[in-house]
This record gives structure tokens, C-alpha cells and sequence, in this order.
């Protein structure tokens, strides 16, 4: 039996070369090749773009970014088990795919990949945050990549994309927010993955800006550590750390010393960040 790509179901794949998931490589599997394809078409057009796969594993993405018309995906993989069932991929898509082996941690993205760039993945849970945080604040901006289209668990996709006042809002959302605006399209139930993860898992995507207000990356994540590091505190006492007196810095800015982290605006930390 063979799928619209003549290549054999994912099932089988994993089978045939042993890929029984591993849990300390956050190896959750997506077998839905009509699931695959609508993340990959959320990400789409490719026309013109390199489009850049962490953890591709069995190939479920990997095979509907190429079927939905990528012409060109760089597949990152730290699982040697899982090279020969790229390597069925790579021969039945002939110039289309290039698998690097290693850990997506530690490539150098601009060594890597020349031109445009799309960045699409299921991203395994234990590195899916650092990976977002070095994309956002390594390197020149505007970045190397035009989209991030990433698979999240719920909550850190609810982190990604919340308002201020939410329990969500935290360091992460101002970050994302103020460098991407930020889109969350779709959830995705845990039954969709072998094994099943704990929790629902859901797709953001990201998309990159000229921040409107241009402070120092490092600078900001300075400020939100502080802030949201005892978030429960008035902002005159958090910000302790980062400025002699926060009194003299918040009231010029219209910000209440007697506020608390959740309540600024992803605004009001670049322009605390620009006091600094
Ligand atoms: N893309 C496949 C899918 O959707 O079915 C697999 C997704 S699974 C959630 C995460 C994948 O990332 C696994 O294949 C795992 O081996 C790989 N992985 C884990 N840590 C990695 C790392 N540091 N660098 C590259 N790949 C990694």
C-alpha cells in the first residue's frame, strides 16, 4: 500500500526502521498525512522560498511540504534512526530535500541557508522554546526567515499570543509580539500524535516586523526578566534591578510605579528598555 506520494504510509515507515518514539527527543509522530498538509498549506506560498524543517523524523511534514509544492526544505534531524527513512524521501523528491543531521541548536543558521525562508515545524517539546528565543534575538533583524509556522504544546502557544492582564502574558509573548506579529491558527488534538502527548498542541504563526519602537534585544529581555521574574510585585520594586529608582523612570513614561508586569503593553517594556 502506498499514499498520494507513492511512498509508503508513515506506519510503516516507522516499522520498518525501528523508529519506536523516543521521549527524550520529545518525539511525538504526526501519521495523518491530511493533517501534515494543512499545516504545510498554512505556511504556504513556497514559490521562491527555502523552506527550513526542525525535527523532521519519519518525514509526516516533510512529505507534505514537498507533495504542497516546496521546492527546496532543509530538514534538521538528531536521530540517526530516522536518516534511511529521509533518505526514501529524498530519493522519491530527487533535488528537493537535504537532511542535516545534528542538533538543530547548533546550526548556524546563516551558514545554512541562502535566500528567503520559511521556517515550519512540529517542534519537539523540550527544545521548542530556546529554539523560538534564538531565531528571535540572534543575529541581524529583519531576520533570515519570512514566517515561523511552528507546532507548540497549547500553553506555550497561549504564551506566544497572549494580551496584556492575561495569566499568559509573560516574557515570551513580549518578545514574539514585538518583533512577529503573531497569528495561533489552529489547534491540534493529542489523539493526532503516536504516542499521544499530554496535552492539546496548537499552531502559531509568526511573522516578522520592524519593531515599532527600536531598543536593544538584549536590553528588553533585561527589563522583562526583571519584571515578570517576581510578577506579582509593583513594578517600583521589580525594577530594582535594572534601575536606580524605577519611580524616575515609569512616571515620565505614564506608567504607574504601583503597577505589575501583566499590565504594560508590549510598547510600554521597549520604551522602558530604550531608559536603560
Ligand atoms: N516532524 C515529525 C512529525 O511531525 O511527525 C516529528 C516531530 S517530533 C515532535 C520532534 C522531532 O524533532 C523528532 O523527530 C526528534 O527526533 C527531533 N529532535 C529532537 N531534538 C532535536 C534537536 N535538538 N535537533 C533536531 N531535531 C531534534
Amino acid at each position: 500500500m502506498t499514499t498520494d506520494d507513492g511512498l509508503p504510509p508513515l506506519r510503516k515507515v516507522i516499522e520498518a526502521h525501528g523508529l519506536a518514539a523516543k521521549k527524550s527527543l520529545g518525539q511525538n509522530f504526526l501519521f495523518d498525512l491530511n493533517l501534515t498538509r494543512r499545516i504545510a498549506r498554512t505556511a504556504a506560498p513556497f514559490e521562491g522560498f527555502t523552506i527550513v524543517e526542525i525535527g523532521p523524523g519519519p518525514g509526516g511534514l516533510t512529505r507534505a511540504l514537498l507533495m504542497e509544492g516546496a521546492k527546496q526544505v532543509i530538514a534538521v534531524e538528531r536521530d540517526q534512526r530516522a536518516l534511511a527513512a529521509l533518505a526514501e524521501i529524498e530519493a522519491a523528491y530527487p533535488g528537493r530535500l537535504t537532511v542535516i543531521a545534528g542538533d538543530a541548536l547548533a546550526v548556524n543558521w546563516a551558514s545554512t541557508v541562502h535566500g528567503p525562508a520559511k521556517i515550519v515545524a512540529n517542534l519537539p517539546y523540550n527544545i521548542g522554546t530556546p529554539l523560538l528565543t534564538g531565531w528571535l534575538t540572534e543575529g541581524p533583524w529583519p531576520p533570515w526567515f519570512s514566517s515561523l509556522t511552528l507546532m507548540f504544546q497549547k500553553e506555550v502557544a497561549d504564551r506566544i499570543a497572549a494580551a496584556p492582564g492575561s495569566e499568559h502574558y509573560g516574557r515570551l509573548t513580549v518578545l514574539c509580539q514585538w518583533r512577529c506579529t503573531v497569528h495561533k491558527m489552529f489547534d491540534v488534538h493529542r489523539s493526532a500524535f503516536t504516542p499521544p502527548p499530554k496535552v492539546t498542541s496548537s499552531i502559531v504563526q509568526l511573522l516578522p516586523i520592524v519593531p515599532a519602537i527600536a531598543c536593544n534585544v538584549k536590553t528588553l529581555e533585561r527589563v522583562t526578566a526583571a519584571a515578570f521574574g517576581q510578577r506579582r510585585k509593583m513594578l517600583r520594586q521589580s525594577l530594582k534591578s535594572v534601575f536606580d529608582v524605577p519611580e524616575a523612570v515609569l512616571e515620565p513614561l505614564g506608567i504607574a510605579p504601583t503597577a505589575r508586569a501583566e499590565e504594560l503593553t508590549v510598547a510600554d517594556f521597549a520604551r522602558l528598555a530604550l531608559q536603560v
